[in-house]
């Protein structure tokens, strides 16, 4: 018998900084989970900022 199948999406991988993480309740209470891409908002802002803004050639 599977065990709980239905729970097997809840933990996703960061792409920014490549860590599982989990479900929260305050994503899983609004149904975000589905939508949630970044382990929070920091790795968020940090995917939308280009990886190098401004450097120097050298
Ligand atoms: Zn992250």
């Amino acid at each position: 018998m599977a065990h709980h199948a239905k729970l097997k999406s809840q933990v996703k991988v960061c792409p920014v900084c490549e860590l599982s993480f989990h479900n929260r309740k305050k994503w899983q209470s609004r149904g975000l989970w589905e939508s949630i891409i970044y382990c929070s908002d920091k790795c968020r802002k940090n995917k939308k900022a280009p990886p190098t803004p401004s450097t120097p050639p050298r």
